[in-house]
């Protein structure tokens, strides 16, 4: 049988920051961190593996591409972050270069594993991959809007005084400036957000516009952010892992929805043992279908740009 392996691309503050996470909730038996700074990664190895007498049993080593082969799961968070006053999209020639090289090495390696993207401008990244391997496109997604919905439902619990996981609140789209957040669809339990609360027109706002440039205020302050892209990482690994069937914001490209073709973009989807199962038809407010289509265009012309 499969061991629950999983191989991170990248040993930066993301990967390894996921690596710790999955150690931590005992997610994966094994995990392997490639990286081409390779006195970092073995840097990381070695403090990943002195926690492991404290959590548990994961066994974490230094990996090669070789590791691929009896992983379970792919993360790629490798390439360059964000710098300050940087968008996502200032990435895309830097990043799209490495994964163009990365993705045929991976399937050449391991044609069934699930590949999550997380490096950014995440949505055009997953959709280059999906490009190169249109038959594995169900294998492959991003982490897209799992950090901005998490931040949405943060704040609007903290509001609103309600644990975040007994609300059902989605951001979808882009995941960077052009995201869209689905008030319309917003339920507490099963209850309409507006019967529930009622929230000033600013209010709503106001919650969207921190969930939405959060990442520019945390890297002001420390250069990248990692705590909860790692969570979430640990939650998709999860899903694929123990086939959960779970519901995520992940990036992935649409063919044929609200006239979008070809486009990856986030919207919830179920998560499981073989990456994407399936959507839920998501209902949407004119005003949100309309805003949606204008993140796929913004995403679209970035990914033109590049050809
Ligand atoms: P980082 O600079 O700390 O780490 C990146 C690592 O990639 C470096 O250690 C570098 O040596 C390595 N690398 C570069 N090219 C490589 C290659 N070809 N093969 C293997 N390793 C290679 O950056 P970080 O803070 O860990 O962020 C990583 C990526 O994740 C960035 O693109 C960032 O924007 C993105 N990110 C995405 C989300 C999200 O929600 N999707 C959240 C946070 C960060």
């Amino acid at each position: 049988m499969m061991k629950n392996k999983v191989t991170i691309i990248g040993a930066g503050m993301v990967g390894s920051t996921a690596a710790y996470s999955l150690i931590a909730a005992k997610s994966a038996e094994e995990v392997a961190l490639i990286d081409v700074n390779k006195k970092l990664c073995l840097s990381q190895v070695m403090d990943l593996q002195h926690s492991v007498p404290f959590w548990g049993y994961t066994k974490v080593k230094v990996g090669s591409y070789a590791d691929l082969k009896d992983s379970r799961i792919v993360i790629i968070t490798c390439g360059s972050a964000q710098k300050v006053g940087e968008t996502r999209l200032d990435l895309l020639k830097k990043n799209s270069e490495i994964i163009k090289s990365l993705i045929p090495e991976i399937f050449k390696r391991n044609p069934d594993i699930i590949v999550i993207m997380v490096t950014n401008p995440v949505d055009i990244l997953t959709n280059i991959a999906i490009k190169l391997f249109p038959a594995k496109k169900n294998q492959i997604f991003g982490s897209g809007t799992i950090l901005d919905s998490a931040r949405f439902k943060f704040l609007l619990g903290e509001k609103i005084a309600v644990n975040p996981n007994s609300l059902h609140a989605y951001i979808v789209g882009e995941h960077g400036d052009s995201e869209v957040p689905l008030w319309s669809t917003v339920t507490i339990g099963n209850t309409p957000l507006d019967s529930f609360f009622k929230l000033s027109v600013a209010e709503k706002d106001e919650i969207f516009k921190t969930a939405k440039n959060a990442a520019y205020t945390i890297i002001e302050g420390k250069q990248s952010t990692y705590y909860a892209i790692a969570a979430g990482l640990v939650s998709l690994v999860d899903a694929v892992l123990y086939n959960k069937k779970t519901v995520f914001t992940v990036s992935h490209q649409i063919n044929d929805l609200f006239g979008l073709k070809g486009v990856s973009l986030s919207l919830p989807l179920v998560i499981g043992a073989k990456g994407i199962l399936r959507d839920i038809n998501i209902n949407l407010s004119a005003r949100e279908k309309k805003a949606l289509k204008l993140s796929a265009k913004k995403l679209e012309e970035a990914e033109q740009g590049l050809l």
